[in-house]
Formats: structure tokens, C-alpha cells, sequence
């Protein structure tokens, strides 16, 4: 599909707000999120994710609970966390029954994957999450005093059928939301679904893992947003995860090439695609914590006033390398044509890719929403296997400094693998990229070389 391209300008007067699990995680949060949405009359469209912990509990349930009581637990836990919004309301009567609806179509959908799974299955049923999570938002907007109503994405937010990590039709989702969005638009707060979307016929789909960032910022750019905020629980972007290390410090402004690196290289706060409609409509994205609005944020913008050498570090856990080696490479045209060839027939992306003479490594990456670490299909393996000797290995981490010219600054190698000395590295990938330099290391090792590199460079 060919990038939308509009020659229409961006309108100052829409912003287009996404709330993550932990903003919408039960009725205090999602009052505090909604007096965000209220105090900034440019906010119209409000996207949100399931409410926190819920898609974890989806997951499962449609990886199939065989045990009828584990399931029955599961959607206990399920039911808890949305009658503890509905008993807080003033009248929860008006969504109660939407609500009982959507929970009795979970335990249905989890009997049919405990006795057989599928992708489209799983979709079906780990949208519910977002479905729930929207009637109470609304709910709490319109007591609050706003004028909002609960809109089904699903309407405008056309994807191919690849189930569990669906690839969004931009111009469609254009089309779509002038007819059918816009005109909604215009009188009301609209509130609705990240992470799921429909195909043409008109089935369930989601956009993986953590994907709700990705439809807000599908939809600013379907609206030609002035502006897109992702509301979370910290307060912006950081030099790394305060989950690795506690003294990080946030970012104030960062361009859009450094924050897309950070989210491809595992910067879990944006989903790795975020960026790529914010950057074709060229939309301005704050990021900031709905618990404490106050504290500020960071702005991600075209062009920034500084471009620091190392502005970040980043890991992505659960990568699965594949080191293939033949003779036959050695001096040879083709062989590596044929490799690609036989991944892309089996579907496999590849991420990072690392050649000698007679071998070839690369990684796979995993983010549908299935979860789990990624495997070579077995008919990917097999014909491989015909051509050269195949080997994986698991349990690795990639870590990832993030920054501006790294491939042109003498010394900037040296400054990191001075603090990796004791640790083997299995591939490093320098020099592609004027803002990444990265490598994978054994699971284990990943915590301290993180801390110690963001100590002796960020602290
Ligand atoms: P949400 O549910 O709002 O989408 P996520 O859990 O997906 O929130 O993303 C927010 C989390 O991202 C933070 O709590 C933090 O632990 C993690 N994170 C990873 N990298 C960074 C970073 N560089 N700066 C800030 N937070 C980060
Ligand atoms: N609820 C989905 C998830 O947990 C999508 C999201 O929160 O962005 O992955
Ligand atoms: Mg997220």
C-alpha cells in the first residue's frame, strides 16, 4: 500500500488522545484520564486500551484454558475488574448490560480455544478488552459532564487479515473516517478502541502487542490531527526503562528518527510503528503520564535543537538468532538471494542481519499478539536446511544505544565496548544507522550491561 499522501493541512483544532492499560486500569484512573481529555477542548478523538492486566487474561484464555476451573477463574478476574468501575458510577445502569454481554461472549470465545486455537479466534476474542474498557471511559466522560459517545473502531480501522499483527490500509481508514468518523467529529468527544481494527470482510483483527499507540496515531493522521498525545504512566520518554535503571532522566524533545529507533529497538513506551504515520503527516507527539500531567513531557518532532551523540538505550528482549553457514557462500552470487527468497516465502521478517565469508546470522523478532519468543516454521527450517546448516539459539537480548551521527564520531565505539569487556557478545550491528548501534547478548547478561552503559554514559 502506497503512503497517504494529503495535501491538506493539519488542523490545530484536533488532537487526537491515547490512554494506555495503566491510565484506564479502574475508575480513579480513568476519572483522572478523563479530566485530561476535558481540559483541553481540542481533544475530540480518544483512543484507549483495555483496561490493565485484561489482555494478559485474554491471551491466555485464547491460547486455551483446557481446565474448566482455570477458565472459570480467569473470567472471574475478568468480571472484577469492570464491575469495580461499574459499582463506582453514578448510573452504572446505562452500560450494565453492554457490559454482561461482551464478559458471556468471552467465556463463550475461551471454551471454543481450549478446544481448538487460531489467530483469528484469539483476535476475536482479546479485542474484548478494548470493547469494555470504551463503555466505561464514555460513561465516566458524560458524568463528568462532557458530551461523548463510545464509537466502534472497527467502523473506519481497515486492515489486511493478518491476524494478531495486522497491517492497517491507510487511505482506506481515510475514507473511511470522513464518511463515517468526521461528521461525528464535530459535536461530540468521539472515545474508541486502540489495537483492534476489521478487514473487508469485516472480521476482528489487532495490530499486536502494545498497539493501541499505532491506531492513535493512524487515526491523527486520518483526521490530520494538530497534535497526537500518548498518556501513559511515566512521565515521557527517558534515557532508558526507569524499569532498568532508577536514575534515567526524561527526554524534554527528541526527533522523530531518534524516538522511531528507540521504539524499534524495544523502548516499550510506542509500539516500533507509532512514528511512521506521525512522520508522513509530519504530526507533532507529546508523550506524558496521566497520573501526573503537571510533570510535563517529552515533544517528538521533525527537527529538534539538539542532537546529542548518545540520547538513549534501549532493550528488546525474547530475540531468536539464526546463524546459517554453507562452503558454498564462500565467493559465491546467489546464495544469500536464495536464503531471502525462502524466508519471504514462509513469511519470516527479518531484522538484523550480520555476514562473513561463509555464514550469515539475523534475528527474528516477535510482536503478535499471540506473544511468545519467535520460532523458524518448520517448512522455513526444512528448506534451509537443504541449502546450509542451520543453527538457533534463544534467550537472547538486544541492547541498543540510540543517538545522533554515531556511525561519523571517532571514539563513540570504543566509549561503549570499554564497559563490555567481561561479556560475549553473539552480533553487533554498527554503522547501518547514523542513530543505532546495537548488539545481543545471552538474556542473563542483559540487565547489568544495561545499567553499566547507561551509568557510564547517561549518569
Ligand atoms: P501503556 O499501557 O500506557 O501503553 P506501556 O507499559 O506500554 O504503557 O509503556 C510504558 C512503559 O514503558 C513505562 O512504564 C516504562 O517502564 C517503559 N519504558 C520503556 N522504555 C522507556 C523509556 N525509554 N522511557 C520511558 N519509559 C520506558
Ligand atoms: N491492550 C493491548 C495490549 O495490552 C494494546 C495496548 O494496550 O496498546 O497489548
Ligand atoms: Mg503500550
Amino acid at each position: 500500500m502506497s503512503p497517504v499522501i494529503s495535501s491538506s493541512a493539519l488542523n490545530a483544532e484536533i488532537t487526537v488522545a491515547k490512554f494506555g492499560g495503566t491510565s484506564v486500569a479502574d475508575f480513579v484512573a480513568m476519572s483522572r484520564s478523563a479530566k485530561i481529555v476535558i481540559n483541553n477542548p481540542t481533544t475530540k478523538l480518544v483512543l484507549i486500551s483495555a483496561c490493565s492486566g485484561v489482555t494478559n487474561i485474554l491471551v491466555e484464555l485464547a491460547n486455551g484454558v483446557a481446565d474448566a476451573e482455570h477458565r472459570h477463574t480467569l473470567i472471574t478476574r475478568l468480571r472484577a475488574i469492570h464491575q469495580s468501575v461499574l459499582a463506582d458510577l453514578q448510573q452504572p445502569e446505562m452500560i450494565a448490560d453492554q457490559i454482561d454481554a461482551l464478559l458471556d461472549q468471552v467465556s463463550e470465545l475461551a471454551v471454543k480455544a481450549a478446544e481448538h486455537k487460531s489467530a483469528e479466534l484469539t483476535d476475536q476474542l482479546v479485542a474484548n478488552g478494548e470493547l469494555l474498557s470504551t463503555y466505561l471511559f464514555t460513561q465516566i466522560m458524560n458524568e463528568l459532564g462532557a458530551d461523548a459517545v463510545r464509537y466502534d473502531i472497527r467502523e473506519v480501522m481497515r486492515t489486511d487479515s493478518r491476524f494478531g499483527k495486522a497491517s492497517p490500509e491507510p487511505e482506506m481508514i481515510r475514507q473511511l473516517t470522513e464518511e463515517k468518523l468526521l461528521p461525528l467529529l464535530q459535536t461530540q468527544i468521539v472515545v474508541s478502541q486502540g489495537f483492534i481494527g476489521s478487514d473487508e470482510q469485516g472480521r476482528t483483527t489487532t495490530l499486536g502487542r502494545g498497539g493501541s499507540d499505532y491506531s492513535a496515531a493512524l487515526m491523527a493522521e486520518a483526521v490530520d490531527a494538530g497534535t497526537l498525545e500518548i498518556w501513559t504512566d511515566v512521565p515521557g520518554m527517558y534515557t532508558t526503562d526507569p524499569r532498568i535503571a532508577p536514575k534515567a532522566t526524561p527526554i524534554k524533545e527528541i526527533s522523530f528518527s531518534e524516538a522511531s529507533e528507540m521504539a524499534n529497538f524495544g523502548a516499550k513506551i510506542l509500539h516500533p510503528s507509532t512514528l511512521i504515520p506521525a512522520v508522513r503527516r509530519q504530526i507533532p507527539v507529546f508523550v506524558g503520564s496521566s497520573r501526573a500531567p503537571e510533570q510535563g513531557g517529552t515533544w517528538i518532532r521533525k527537527s529538534v535543537t539538539e542532537a546529542p551523540l548518545f540520547r538513549a538505550l534501549a532493550l528488546r528482549s525474547n530475540q531468536t538468532l539464526i546463524t546459517l553457514t554453507s562452503l558454498n557462500m564462500f565467493h559465491a552470487y546467489g546464495f544469500l538471494a536464495e536464503v531471502f527468497r525462502i524466508l519471504a516465502e514462509h513469511k519470516v521478517s527479518v531484522d538484523l542481519i550480520s555476514t562473513s565469508e561463509v555464514s550469515v546470522s539475523l534475528t527474528m523478532d516477535q510482536t503478535d499478539t499471540g506473544g511468545g519468543a519467535p520460532t523458524l516454521p518448520p517448512g522455513a527450517h526444512a528448506a534451509l536446511s537443504e541449502l546450509c546448516r542451520v543453527e538457533i539459539e534463544q534467550d537472547l537480548c538486544l541492547i541498543s544505544l540510540i543517538g545522533n551521527r554515531m556511525s561519523q564520531t571517532a571514539g563513540s565505539v570504543s566509549t561503549v565496548f570499554d564497559t563490555l569487556d567481561e561479556y560475549k557478545l553473539r552480533m553487533i550491528c554498527y554503522g547501518a544507522s547514523p542513530h543505532n548501534l546495537c548488539f545481543l547478548v545471552k538474556t542473563e547478561h542483559a540487565m547489568p550491561i544495561a545499567q553499566n552503559l547507561h551509568r557510564k554514559i547517561f549518569e
